[in-house]
């Protein structure tokens, strides 16, 4: 095998990490290695990760699950004779190969621009604003052209946002980030399948392997490989998966039940309750953490970072305000939070989801399992390939 060298990756990676990274400064002498406590047989990192970079070995990078592996407990970084944060290289790397995976270009403009990222969103939220305030769609009257007097009196959501409409779009919402986070996923499993092309793995392996996918996808169980501090983050992050998966299940399967114009109590309301607790509680915390700046992780916040929790937060709580407003039996109050509340989520589910940091919750899994498969391969003794490293004088 021929690997190309490309000298400008490092100042590629280094466009990935807004406090910018040290690379340069590692000597590789493996302390990073020996101190993580998930390195182990095929997962040799992040010593490796930080000298294909500074070879400008790509290809090798992105045939790497790797970063996907390391749960950023910051042990390597505080540990590195050098400084060279190891851990934000890893952090780096992750943002870097999301933009590889992503074959629309959006994920790369998200990282590199605020002023993508911030226009994306707001573009999501006007077009969500005008669908309440045009005057109806194919002649149905919907949002605010649907309030009536008895409307404008009392709750009346059934007229304002009938749950039928509003279903199916949950459903059209449901399909785009099936689609996107499919086909990330599956162009994830080609670059890394690249880089195990000199193993043979039988259908047995893949579907030997598959129950990987959930349990980790669920569990993240390594992560409670790392130090005693990182149990309490792993314990939050499954709190807060738990509760985003709970909301979205509300949302597009139960909406029916879940969004009601009485009072009356109704189950779905406790499972509402959970996702939104846990949701704002998690935020909160992990918003502290990155004010306070005591963990590794916390240190250098990126963008992507901070909208990732704020629009959380701000989902949840238009959320918890818009129920108020209904359970008072406040009508306008009702109807605006209402439109607000999706004029937050919609571009979070629509831009963040597919194209920013929350494809973790795909690429954790799916690394976990391909390397889950690989060594289930390698098991029955597969010889490796010969690597042969190409300088950039030789290039064709
Ligand atoms: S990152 Fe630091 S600890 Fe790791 S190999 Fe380089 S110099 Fe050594
Ligand atoms: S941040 Fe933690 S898990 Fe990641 S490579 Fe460093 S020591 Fe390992």
């Amino acid at each position: 095998m021929e690997y190309r060298v490309n000298l400008a990756l490092p100042a590629e990676l280094n466009r990935f990490e807004e406090a910018g990274l040290n690379i340069a400064k590692c000597f590789n002498c493996g302390t990073c290695t020996a101190m993580c406590s998930l390195t182990e047989g095929e997962r040799s990192f992040p010593r490796r990760m930080i000298r294909y970079a500074q070879l400008g070995l790509e290809e090798r990078l992105l045939e790497s699950a790797e970063p996907w592996l390391c749960y950023y407990c910051g042990e390597c970084s505080k540990t590195c004779p050098r400084e060279a944060q190891p851990g934000e290289l890893m952090m780096a790397l992750r943002r870097w190969l999301t933009t590889k995976y992503d074959f629309t270009g959006l994920s790369r403009r998200l990282y590199l621009s605020h002023a993508w990222e911030a226009g994306l969103l707001a573009g999501v939220a006007l077009l969500v604003l005008a669908l309440f305030l045009l005057p109806g769609w194919l002649g149905v009257p919907f949002g605010f052209a649907a309030i009536t007097p008895e409307a404008a009196e009392h709750v009346r959501l059934d007229l304002f946002a009938p749950r039928h409409v509003i279903h199916i779009a949950d459903w059209v919402l449901a399909a785009f980030l099936l689609v996107f986070l499919g086909v990330n996923a599956i162009r994830m499993i080609y670059y890394v399948r690249r880089g195990h092309r000199d193993r043979q793995t039988r259908l047995s392996d893949w579907l030997g392997q598959a129950h990987q996918l959930i349990v980790h996808g669920v569990t993240q169980k390594h992560w409670r490989g790392c130090e005693k501090e990182e149990r309490r983050r792993w314990l939050f992050h499954v709190l807060l998966v738990s509760g985003y998966a709970t909301m979205f299940l509300l949302v597009v399967v139960f909406l029916g039940s879940f969004q009601r114009d009485d009072a009356d109590f109704h189950w779905t309301a406790l499972f509402g309750y959970y996702a939104t607790a846990t949701l704002m509680g998690v935020t909160l915390a992990f918003m502290r953490d990155r004010v306070k700046k005591r963990a590794e992780i916390s240190k250098y916040s990126h963008v992507t970072d901070w909208m990732f929790l704020v629009l959380l937060f701000l989902t949840s709580l238009s959320g918890i305000l818009l129920h108020l407003a209904r359970l008072l039996d406040l009508p306008w109050p009702t109807y605006v939070l209402y439109v607000v509340h999706l004029m937050i989520a919609v571009p979070m589910l629509v831009v963040e989801v597919p194209f920013g940091k929350w494809l973790h919750l795909v690429f954790r899994p799916v690394s976990e399992y391909l390397t889950a498969v690989a060594h289930a391969s390698e098991s029955r003794g597969v010889q490796k390939a010969t690597v042969r490293v190409v300088p950039a004088t030789q290039r064709p």
